[in-house]
């Protein structure tokens, strides 16, 4: 499958990213883990991203554009991709189109995950990470706990509260989100591919979307 996965941050786009990865041999590709890997890594691109990041603001388009196009050249992408986190603004989505137009593929479907807000802000500020960047498992302090000395159950890394998940930084991931990423919902309604689904149960969103793109289950 070729799918984009539009919604705030907190929608759940990356759970059900791993969900979809499972059903199919696509990859998840999710800008923002690539970025923190960057990050952490003290890389060339981590250094340039690692401000925006911590503000809640977005990284500039041609800093993304450039991770992308050398994204989509990789083995593991041919079989499919399922993006999380990107585009997230009217020039990526752009650049997007023209770039897949290059590498002749096509979009199969662009899921608008349309969670109320105040189960945005409670899954935010509740939300925990696996600290192992291979990892990144997302657990929550009131209903998918880490074990009792805070490590996760995968890998056995410390599980942490992500530098951008203070509340301040929370509000302006969300201001964000409705300047610059919203009006993508407008722009692939007009390009015939948008699905908004209303559901918060990943199992529920997960069969929607095979069904959606013809996948049995
Ligand atoms: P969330 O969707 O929960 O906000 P992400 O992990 O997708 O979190 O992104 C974290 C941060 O990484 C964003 O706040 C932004 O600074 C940066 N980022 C990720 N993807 C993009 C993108 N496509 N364009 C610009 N910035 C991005
Ligand atoms: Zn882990």
């Amino acid at each position: 499958m070729r799918i984009i996965l539009l919604g705030a941050p907190g929608a759940g786009k990356g759970t059900i990213a791993k969900a979809l990865m499972e059903a199919d041999s696509s990859v998840q590709i999710s800008t923002g883990d690539i970025l923190r890997n960057a990050v952490k890594a003290g890389t060339g691109l981590g250094k340039e991203a690692q401000g925006y990041m911590e503000r809640g603001e977005l990284v500039p388009d041609t800093l993304i554009m450039e991770i992308m196009e050398s994204r989509f050249q990789e083995p593991d992408c041919q079989k499919g991709f399922i993006l999380d986190g990107f585009p997230r603004t009217i020039p990526q989505a752009e650049s997007l189109k023209l770039l897949l137009e290059k590498l002749n593929l096509k979009l199969d479907l662009v899921v608008n995950l349309d969670v109320p807000k105040a189960v945005i802000l409670d899954r935010l500020t509740t939300r925990r990470t696996c600290s192992n960047p291979e990892c990144q498992e997302i657990y929550n302090i009131r209903s998918k706990l880490p074990t009792a000395d805070g490590k996760c159950k995968k890998c056995g890394s410390p599980v942490v509260q992500r530098d951008d998940e203070t509340e301040e930084a929370i509000t302006k991931r969300l201001e964000t989100y409705n300047q610059k990423t919203a009006p993508l919902i407008d722009f692939y309604l007009r390009e015939g591919l948008l699905k908004t689904i209303k559901s918060t149960s990943s199992e529920e969103i997960v069969s929607i979307i095979r069904r959606e793109i013809g996948l049995s289950g």
